[in-house]
């Protein structure tokens, strides 16, 4: 009997399937050798030679002829044609939106900030940001294609339809994002959009201080905490995709401070900024990232902080047995002062979850959101590259 998942998968399935996986593996890595695309497939090399060439002459890939003059015949080197094929992001902040264009491969073509006008609507949003997408797309290379479409919120997202349920620092409730976005922008491109943190979680994840992990959990933010979770390379969504919450995990409930959520004792209410300066004492300064470049390693002010945040590292070192554990954002920098108390928390925890535990800084700058939110776009092209780029291509010549 036959028991591969292949089993019964039609050869067309098969060819999509393994001209997704060629194009995955180039758009995470990067150029390639050819032989190196035969032995990583498990495929033969003229199949290989076959997929490259299809993917080649429908624009998303570029072959190159090897520059080194090494013992035996060099291999063709494929590369993604990032120009060719690329994505359009929305980053929603509080202060600021950016907008990216971003190609195949993860370069970034174009971007550009916009301020956040306290209390603007979402459609005045995203109408004051549609002017400069257009500016920016009239810069794309002559040919090239838009395949998606990805957007990032500091909210709870519903990823099948894009609703942002809440997004308390931008005062969005109930608020159908994603048909805002495809009225003004006037596009059925796909639209995938998604919580900040669970983004940065897939950009650390792909390109990344999580490269090459299967199970990671990231801890991100400044004002919230917000969290990412990959479980088995896939971001842990939930049911309804409103998932990895992890700054309202209760960690102090008898006698801990109001959280925005309405509970008492949220974990955000004892590493947060707010959290934060209140240890520092009083600082005046309004970016409390750059105060904390100067704070010295093991600072007893912040040891509080540094053992609630070990707290909340051990409760998910404990569920989700991590290889890693990321911090991004303010946390970064928290956890560079504070790793002695985290690890202090962390010894008093069960051992077996943290015996090949890695706990490091996020290795994303700023940047990090879109280039999550550019993953998240690339998703259909790299399930069905020319099913996918066929119907884009519909699109933007509608
Ligand atoms: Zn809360």
């Amino acid at each position: 009997m036959n028991t591969s998942p292949l089993a019964g998968a039609t050869q067309d399935e098969m060819r999509k399937r393994n001209l997704g996986s060629l194009l995955k593996h180039l758009h995470v890595n990067g150029a390639c050798p050819r032989s190196e695309l035969t032995a990583l497939t498990g495929l033969n090399r003229s199949t290989v030679g076959a997929l490259t060439a299809e993917l080649e002459e429908a624009g998303l890939v570029r072959s190159e002829q090897p520059i080194g003059r090494g013992v035996g015949r060099p291999s063709i080197m494929v590369a993604p044609a990032g120009e060719r094929a690329y994505v359009l992001t929305i980053d929603v902040g509080v202060v600021h939106a950016s907008v990216a264009l971003i190609g195949l491969g993860g370069s970034v073509l174009a971007w550009r900030e916009l301020p956040h006008v306290p209390g603007e609507t979402p459609r005045k949003l995203i109408q004051r940001a549609s002017r400069v997408i257009e500016s920016l797309v009239a810069t794309a290379a002559d040919g090239s294609v838009c395949v998606g479409i990805g957007v990032s919120v500091p909210g709870v997202v519903r990823h099948s339809d894009g609703l942002v349920r809440i997004a308390p620092n931008l005062g969005w409730i109930e608020v159908p994002l994603g048909s805002v976005i495809a009225t003004v922008l006037r596009t059925t491109l796909p639209i995938a959009i998604a919580n900040d943190a669970d983004l940065t979680a897939i950009a650390e994840h792909a390109r990344g201080a999580a490269r090459g992990m299967s199970h990671v959990v990231l801890v991100s933010g400044d004002v919230g905490v917000g969290g990412g979770i990959i479980v088995d390379g896939e971001l842990m969504t939930g049911a309804g995709g409103y998932g990895g919450e992890i700054g309202h995990m209760v960690v102090n409930p008898i006698d801990g401070r109001l959280c925005r959520c309405g509970s008492v004792g949220c974990w955000e209410t004892t590493i947060g900024e707010q959290a934060v300066r209140e240890a520092l004492g009083d600082i005046t300064e309004t970016d409390v990232r750059s105060y904390l470049t100067t704070v010295p390693h093991g600072d007893p002010r912040l040891a509080e902080v540094g053992r609630w945040l070990g707290i909340g590292v051990a409760n998910l070192v404990n569920i989700c047995n991590p290889q890693a554990v990321v911090f991004g954002g303010i946390f970064g920098d928290v956890y560079r002062v504070v790793d002695d108390y985290v690890a202090e928390q962390l010894g008093k925890s069960l051992s077996a979850p943290v015996e090949r535990l890695v706990l490091k800084q996020a290795a994303l700058g700023p940047n990090s959101v879109s280039m999550g939110a550019a993953e998240l776009a690339f998703l259909p092209l790299l399930s069905d590259p020319l099913g996918h780029l066929a119907r884009c291509r519909e699109v933007s010549a509608a």
